[in-house]
């Protein structure tokens, strides 16, 4: 009965000390994975990235895995200049992403 009780306590901590290293892990990550996506501004406002780009749904791949950090989620390659810019900043025209100072060069053009 007790030793039952031991073992039940035994796997409870494990997986506790499974959770906790998986935590730790995960926030060791995630700052190197924010200093990667600070390398990505919108050139017009000076805005960092704050999401990782997400790969389109790939049963191979966990959400996790599907996060590119290489790549900003929430910046825009202007079609022009190839630069990013952030959602305030970047502008469709003609279909394509056009960025604020290129919006303006084609205006004034
Ligand atoms: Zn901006
Ligand atoms: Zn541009």
């Amino acid at each position: 009965m007790f030793w039952k009780l031991g073992l039940f306590l035994d796997e409870r901590l494990e997986s506790l000390r499974r959770v906790i290293q998986a935590l730790g892990e995960d926030r060791a990550a995630s700052r190197q994975q924010r200093q990667a996506l600070a390398q990505f501004r919108c050139h017009v406002c000076g805005r960092k990235a704050t999401r990782p780009y997400v790969a389109p749904d790939q049963p191979e791949l966990s959400p996790e895995e599907r996060k590119d950090y290489n790549r900003p989620g929430d910046l825009s390659t202007c079609k022009r200049c190839g630069k990013y810019a952030c959602s305030r900043h970047i502008y469709r025209y003609k279909g394509e992403l056009i960025c604020k100072s290129c919006g303006q060069d084609i205006l004034k053009g």
